[in-house]
């Protein structure tokens, strides 16, 4: 087990880049989930921590090795890596059986046959499979083949495995079962995962922090909880969770609250900036309520049932599409008021 540290690591593809200046830690034993939308380099940042893609600029090192260094031509093989790779099209041998699919790695590195057993046996007993290990791939279902694959994956116990989109083939009900699989099986091993997806829902359920990417950088990195209620820019703050970003027209440091000028009216909000102008609030239905008399006068424009309560999808007097909240149904057209309390500001860069 192993830290992975990323030192300015950057790729480009025939001129243009894919990865720009990547330098971060993911922890060992973490749950990292790498989201963003699709050709933000996510893919591509996954084959080079495994080894199949080399950096064209910047350095890998995985605990105390160093597996890549575009400077010095260093790169170690992927089979040298002892890293796990889970693909979203499973991968599977087809004419071997769902044991010796798992069993393969092993038995390519001469291992004794006794260990082999045993080792195929806990990775099978890990991924809920015992009963299907005579099976053939093309006998299971979608979430079993990709649980074959886990466990082929972990049989080499890995000090980290790498997930590209492992659940975008399976169908809603069984990717919600599939993740507990993944999440059960981190707990139980502690291994650091570093699960790729573009859904945000999935990163926000699985994994401990989240690298929120695009355009081949990360642009945030940290806990679902910081990514949603303290944004770094608008990209994390549109991406994330339901949110309309605008614009400050005054920004004040009133002691150790912040007041802002907000579609002519004075809020107070949170921000990270003590001695800097903020320039955008993310205004989310938490930071919205509606009321008779409420300063921002909106008109309902979408009305969508989210199980106990609505979401209004609201524009205002000036034309700004804000998302509200509330228990209460309100019809399309209905016109009404909003106070926005202590949204978070943040300085666009
Ligand atoms: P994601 O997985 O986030 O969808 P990728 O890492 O696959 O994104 O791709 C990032 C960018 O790099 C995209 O613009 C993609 O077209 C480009 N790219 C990825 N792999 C290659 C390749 N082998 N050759 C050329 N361009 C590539
Ligand atoms: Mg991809």
């Amino acid at each position: 087990m192993a830290d992975i540290d990323l030192f300015s690591v950057g790729k480009t593809f025939t001129g243009t880049p894919a990865l720009q200046d990547i330098t971060t830690r993911f922890d060992d034993g973490e749950f990292v989930a790498l989201l963003g939308p699709s050709g933000c380099g996510k893919t591509t940042l996954l084959r080079i921590l495994a080894g199949f893609e080399e950096p064209s600029s910047g350095r890998i090192r995985i605990g105390t090795r160093e597996m890549a260094n575009a400077e010095t031509g260093a790169h170690i093989a992927p089979e040298n890596r002892n890293i796990g790779f889970v693909f979203q099209s499973y991968a599977l041998w087809p004419h071997m059986s769902v044991r010796r699919n798992v069993s393969y790695p092993l038995e390519i590195r001469r291992l004794s046959k006794s260990a082999i057993a045993t080792q195929t046996d806990a990775a099978l007993a890990s991924t809920g499979l015992e009963d299907y290990a005579d099976r053939m791939p093309s006998d299971l279902s979608g979430g079993q083949r990709q649980r074959v694959a886990l466990a082929r994956c972990l049989v080499s116990d890995p000090c980290a495995v790498l997930l590209d989109e492992p659940l975008a083939n399976l169908d809603v009900a069984l990717r919600a079962s599939m993740q507990g699989v993944f999440t059960d099986f981190h707990k139980r091993t502690g291994a650091t995962m570093i699960y790729v997806t573009h859904d945000q829902a999935e990163a926000m359920a699985m994994a401990d922090r989240i690298a929120v990417m695009d355009q081949g950088r990360i642009q945030q990195f940290d806990t679902p909880q910081i990514l949603y209620e303290r944004p770094k820019n608008r990209f994390v703050a549109e991406f994330v969770g339901r949110g309309t970003v605008v614009p400050v027209q005054e920004f004040k440091h009133a002691g150790d609250a912040h007041l802002a000028r907000i579609f002519g009216t004075e809020v107070a909000v949170q921000s990270a900036q003590q001695e800097v102008q903020v320039s955008h609030v993310c205004l989310r239905p938490e930071n919205l309520t509606i009321s008779e008399n409420g300063d921002l006068r909106s008109k309902v424009a979408r009305v969508t049932y989210m199980g106990g309560k609505y979401l209004l999808e609201t524009v205002t007097d000036c034309g700004a599409r804000l998302f509200a909240e509330t228990r209460a149904r309100f019809d399309v057209g209905a016109q009404l008021g909003l106070t926005i309390t202590t949204p978070w500001a943040f300085l666009e860069d």
